[in-house]
């Protein structure tokens, strides 16, 4: 297999080294609006992640689905942001699941995708909202590392004070 980025580990790096130059332009191009090329991007980093069954694969898919999105391809942005859930709900992350998942409803919502939004009601099954275990005014909005926003209630949080960024991996210090 072709490895497209050849990304070295990431962890335990100093912010910005080893974090793949593909992933921070893929942030680039979401908050610039460049909606497509975002997607492309996202799909790539998705694709190549899930193959090698990484951790990051689901927030790829997430964040190329919010790509689709807001180029209004709404049926591939459901099929990204299902895929994204599944591979959380398939690795047991109940927590990431939720918070994710519910994020993705606020947005289909926002965007008068109600009955899309509803659909994805499945990953949840009857378990109540998780409660926040943070506050979020204690960490960055974007990661200092490789560019990607940060929501808090998406991050796994190694300890009180440390959680780690959903995209690269790099350790975040709440302030
Ligand atoms: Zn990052």
């Amino acid at each position: 297999m072709r490895r497209r980025f050849g990304a070295p580990p990431f962890r335990r790096q100093p912010p910005g080294v080893g974090i793949a130059p593909a992933l921070q332009h893929a942030h680039q191009l979401l908050e610039a609006g460049e909606y497509p090329a975002a997607a492309l991007a996202f799909e790539q980093l998705a694709q190549g992640a899930e193959l090698r069954q990484g951790p990051r694969a689901p927030f790829f898919f997430l964040q190329a689905g919010r790509a689709r999105l807001y180029n209004q391809e709404t049926n591939l942005a459901l099929t990204h942001f299902r895929h994204g859930l599944e591979l959380l709900e398939r690795a047991g992350r109940r927590a990431q699941l939720q918070h994710a998942g519910r994020l993705v409803q606020e947005e289909l919502s926002r965007h008068g995708l109600e009955a899309a939004a509803s659909s994805l009601a499945i990953f949840f099954g009857s378990e109540p909202e998780p409660p926040p275990v943070f506050s979020s005014t204690t960490l960055p909005t974007h990661c200092p590392s490789c560019g990607g926003p940060l929501r808090p209630s998406e991050l796994e949080w190694l300890d009180a004070q440390t959680a780690e960024c959903p995209y690269c991996g790099s350790p975040l210090r709440a302030r």
